[in-house]
């Protein structure tokens, strides 16, 4: 859809820092020069901190939250459940093409993206004490990945503290979720119309907090 619109992509090409000037975002630097740009949206999940303007006050604090997840396969067209089961340790989704997913370890590693035994060891006794038949799935794949999160796992998403800049980060364990809903608010921001982010995303609260903090003393 963006290509059709005339946009294009860029990548891989990692952007370096924000160019800030007069007041504003003008773009950004990339391993292969700059790109000037009238609007910025910092999406750059875990990483969405380190593109922050220098000078212009702390990012919005996004950490690394990593999570594994498993992948096995039973015979297709008869799940072994035919709804989401969800335990405090686990979840598991049956799909119609016999795929089952174990979901998912929350870990403070920083920026490891490891499969672990651990890790793998306990989503699989978590599934199997709730769904024995678990255990005699074929084996596909364990993944691990990275969430933003944020101290109030609430995600940033609006206005940054510069003309132009624009943050859509910090989602956390619903990234996929929230995708319609920070479009949508974000294509209105570009759009120079009020966007109906909820205040609760708002990517000054980090910052405000920590000053009221302050004079709290
Ligand atoms: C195991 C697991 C299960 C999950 N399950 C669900 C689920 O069921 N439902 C749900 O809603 N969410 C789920 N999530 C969460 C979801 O994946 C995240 O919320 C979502 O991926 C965040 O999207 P994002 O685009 O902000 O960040 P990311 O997906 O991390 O993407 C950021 C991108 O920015 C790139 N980048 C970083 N720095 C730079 C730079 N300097 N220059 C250029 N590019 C850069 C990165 O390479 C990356 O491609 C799950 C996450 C995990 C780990």
């Amino acid at each position: 859809a963006l290509r059709r619109a005339g946009g294009e992509v860029a990548a891989p090409l990692a952007v370096r820092s924000l160019e800030v000037g007069g007041g504003r975002v003008t773009g950004v630097r990339t391993a292969a020069g700059a790109i000037a740009a009238g609007h910025v949206i910092v999406a750059a999940g875990s990483w969405s901190g380190e593109l922050s303007p220098s000078g212009l006050g702390a990012p919005p604090p996004v950490r690394p939250v990593k999570g594994q997840i498993l992948t096995l396969r039973g015979p297709a067209g008869r799940p072994l459940a035919e709804r989401l089961i969800r335990t405090p340790r686990c979840y598991v989704v049956c799909r119609d093409d016999g795929r089952v997913v174990i979901g998912a370890t929350v870990e403070e590693r920083g920026f490891d993206t490891r499969v672990t035994g651990e890790g793998v060891y306990r989503l699989l006794e978590a599934a199997w004490e709730v769904l024995p038949d678990v255990g005699e799935l074929e084996w596909v794949e364990a993944r691990a990945g990275l969430r933003p999160g944020t101290p109030d796992n609430s995600p940033v998403v609006g206005r940054g503290a510069v003309e132009g800049l624009i943050w859509a980060t910090g989602h956390h364990r619903n990234g996929i979720l929230l995708a319609p809903l920070t479009a949508r608010v974000v294509a209105a921001l570009l759009a120079g119309e009020d966007a109906d982010a909820p205040p609760a995303f708002a990517p000054e609260r980090f910052e405000a907090r920590r000053l009221a903090g302050r004079t709290a003393g």
